[in-house]
């Protein structure tokens, strides 16, 4: 298990595990964002608290919903809007810097190709 907390503490996301590898993508939104992306299924998250202050960002089709708390304005994850998704990200960077240091930063290219690019 690993938490993944806001910088103010109002919302925290308690994953089941550390994240093996996470993605620094460079799409419009993440490449503004500076985020690092840990993938789950919602069933291995848990927002705290359920009802946690977060304003919401949607774009393009309009099928990720991306949060950032009300408060302090940190980016926390993204969900999809279709609930049946069995897919979310975490900001990586909201974990506990030793979870962070320990992941694989995997470089994808979300801009272009959607593919990571040490990939051949
Ligand atoms: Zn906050």
């Amino acid at each position: 298990m690993t938490e993944a907390s806001c910088h103010c503490g109002a919302v925290r996301l308690a994953c089941a595990a550390a994240p093996i590898e996470v993605t620094d993508c460079n799409c419009s939104i993440c490449r503004r964002y500076g985020v690092l992306w840990a993938y789950y299924s919602p069933t291995e998250v848990n927002l705290i608290p359920a009802d946690a202050a977060t304003d919401v960002y949607m774009w393009d089709d309009r099928a990720i919903e991306f949060h950032r708390c009300r408060n302090c304005g940190c980016v926390t994850h993204w969900s999809p809007a279709d609930k049946s998704v069995d897919r979310m990200g975490v900001n990586a960077r909201l974990m506990p810097r030793d979870a962070l240091a320990r992941a694989r930063v995997r470089i994808l290219d979300g801009a272009d190709t959607e593919r990571y690019l040490d990939e051949s």
